[in-house]
């Protein structure tokens, strides 16, 4: 899905550079894949789904920009590496990292099964440090990247039924600040981006309370009751969009970025400094 074509971005400003994006196919993923490859990067789309990641680089493709598709489970290290090894000797370099792969559904805690855990965590904070280790020695060998993750908000409260993919976030962040000290000598910066609430197919589902929990069920409501959601309940007075979330992907990754490593910008209209611990509307 495209929302426009119009970036305050200068045209070319990627040229010639290329990026990974993890979940790159889907909801606000593909909204970055779509901005950075209209600033001129080869943007590698990746993830489990062939589907997904076809769609978008033929939608890319479409429209003149330059995109090709990768198969990957990014809790499978030998295939991240493998993958990304792959890119780096057909595409000669990676510039740009975006670890936006996730997994998320509610389920409360005392009955979580230890699969469900393990699969949140592993592809919302394993994945992320799988594909950083991954492109280091590409990144440290051309003499510097940009990794940026896609965190969230919710745990900077508490967030019932949400412990799984809550936690795998902090740890997102906690990794995004070792690694920007630990990897600065190699000018490989990291940071990451924790959006507020955006109405993409995936998190619709994902926010899909169990019925007996009384949580509210944001996305599910009536268009009018989200529309007043967003009036009240949103500082800024709208929902997100995956271009609001891509225009700082693409921030960081251009040299206006050059002195930002281990920052976590959050980018969610007011939307968890207004609601305290409150949830829903
Ligand atoms: P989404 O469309 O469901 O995106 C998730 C993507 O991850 C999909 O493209 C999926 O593709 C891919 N993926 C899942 N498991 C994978 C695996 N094991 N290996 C590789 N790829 C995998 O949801 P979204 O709303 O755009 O979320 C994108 C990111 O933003 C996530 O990190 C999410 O936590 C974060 N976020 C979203 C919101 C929001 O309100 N939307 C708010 C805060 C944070 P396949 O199924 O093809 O693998």
């Amino acid at each position: 899905m495209i929302e426009s074509l119009a970036s305050v971005f200068r045209p070319g400003l990627l040229n010639g550079q290329v990026a990974l994006v993890t979940g790159g196919g889907t909801g606000i993923g593909l909204g970055i894949s779509e901005l950075l490859a209209e600033l001129g990067a080869h943007v590698v789309i990746a993830s489990r789904k062939a589907d997904n990641v076809e769609r978008a680089v033929q939608g890319i493709v479409a429209r003149g920009q330059s995109a090709s598709a990768v198969t990957l489970d990014v809790r499978n290290a030998d295939q991240v590496k493998q993958v990304v090894q792959d890119i780096a000797q057909r595409l000669g370099r990676i510039d740009v990292l975006v670890n936006n792969a996730a997994g998320n559904f509610y389920a409360p805690s005392a009955t979580l099964s230890p699969n469900a855990w393990k699969s949140v965590v592993e592809i919302d904070l394993y994945g992320t440090f799988h594909c950083s280790q991954a492109v280091y020695p590409v990144m440290a060998g051309q003499g510097g990247g940009r990794i940026i993750s896609t965190s969230m908000t919710l745990h900077y409260r508490g967030w019932p039924l949400m412990a799984h993919a809550t936690a795998a976030k902090a740890g997102v962040d906690a990794l995004t600040r070792t690694l920007a000290v630990e990897w600065a000598p190699e000018r490989i910066r990291m940071n990451a981006i924790a959006p507020g609430p955006i109405p993409t197919e995936g998190v619709k589902k994902a926010f899909t309370p169990p019925a007996e929990s009384g949580v509210p069920d944001l996305f599910a409501a009536a268009e009018e009751k989200m529309a007043e959601y967003a009036r009240t309940g949103i500082p800024l007075g709208r929902w997100g969009t995956p271009r609001d979330i891509a225009n700082m992907v693409a921030f960081l990754a251009s040299p206006a970025g050059d002195w930002i490593t281990g920052a976590i910008f959050v980018v969610d209209g007011g939307e968890w400094l207004s609601k305290g611990g409150r949830q829903g509307p």
